[in-house]
């Protein structure tokens, strides 16, 4: 079965004004990086477009709307400090939607084997009715709730080795108790949230803190001891992977000291809990990575993971 690679010409057109760090060229750097012999098997997908109401599975009407329509003719409209709305903006949000949406209707209908969404915006810090930290629509949270009600999945598994805590991943979740959320992430660093004894009210998270100038040694033991073996004993029906590559030791937003074969690595065994618990089912979905290199090198090494 095949391993499904998400992508569409509109993520390139997003941005959020000169110099700022979520930026298109992001997108281009994970295109070539898979553009490589290696992944000939891949098989390459078009996102696309999300019903917008599709994100009112986390996202109240007003906010979905709000994004949609009040789009600004030149310049950008800003949500937070540093999350912009420009003119692509949300046909890209949607289209990052309907990347993650189809890749888990792919997965779960046993039409794909796994499936990675490179997209623009990322979406692990969006609150239902807050967009920030450069995200708008929550896509991977979104992407669980639609395996959930859609494709009948009973439990869901979303893991985030993003640099920084999936605030609004973890916010959504807080209201479910068959969808768990485990996150390693540099502590403290943006957004201050995801400390351990942060449980949820189902015993539904998994917070692992790293220290900052944590490498390779930690994250792998935090892994092994703490993370994989509650996802085992979840035992979804469907895990999705909030792929930052933030944590590479290049990236200029955090001081994590990971390296290129850590992502290879963590998502090796991933995959190998998802054989044992759902027939391999992985949705993976694009967050964060700043450096074009560091991104580059993280995307490889998960991609070659889930082509297993
Ligand atoms: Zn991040």
């Amino acid at each position: 079965m095949p391993t499904l690679l998400y992508t569409h010409a509109i993520f390139l057109e997003h941005e959020m004004g000169p110099h700022h760090p979520e930026r298109p060229d992001r997108l281009r750097a994970v295109q070539r990086a898979l553009e490589s012999e290696e992944f000939v098997f891949l098989t390459h997908a078009e996102a696309p477009r999300a019903d917008p109401r599709i994100a009112e599975l986390v996202h109240p009407a007003w906010y979905v709307e709000d994004l949609l329509e009040n789009v600004p003719t030149s310049g950008y409209r800003h949500l937070d400090p540093d999350t912009a709305v420009g003119r692509a903006t949300g046909e890209a949000a949607l289209h990052a939607l309907g990347a993650v949406t189809d890749a888990v209707t792919q997965v779960m209908t046993g039409k794909a084997r796994n499936a990675f969404c490179a997209v623009r915006p990322p979406g692990h810090h969006a609150e239902p009715e807050h967009a920030m930290g450069f995200c708008f629509f929550a896509n991977a949270a979104i992407g669980a709730l639609y395996a959930a009600r859609r494709h009948g999945a009973r439990r869901v598994a979303v893991v985030d080795f993003d640099v920084h805590h999936g605030n609004g991943t973890q916010a959504v979740f807080d209201r479910y108790n068959y969808l768990f959320y485990a996150s390693s992430h540099q502590s403290p660093a943006y957004p201050g949230t995801g400390r351990e004894r942060e449980r949820g009210l189902h015993n539904n998270f998994c917070n692992v803190e790293l220290p900052p100038g944590s490498g390779t040694e930690l994250f792998r033991q935090r892994y092994t001891e703490t993370i994989l073996p509650k996802v085992r004993e979840w035992n979804p029906d469907l895990l999705m992977i909030s792929a930052g590559f933030d944590a590479h030791a290049r990236d200029p937003l955090a001081y994590l000291r990971l390296k290129g074969g850590d992502f290879e690595w963590v998502t090796r065994e991933l995959v190998q809990v998802a054989d044992e618990c759902c027939n391999g089912r992985v949705v993976s979905v694009l967050e964060g990575g700043y450096d074009l290199q560091g991104l580059a090198e993280g995307v490889a090494g998960h991609v070659r993971a889930l082509l297993g």
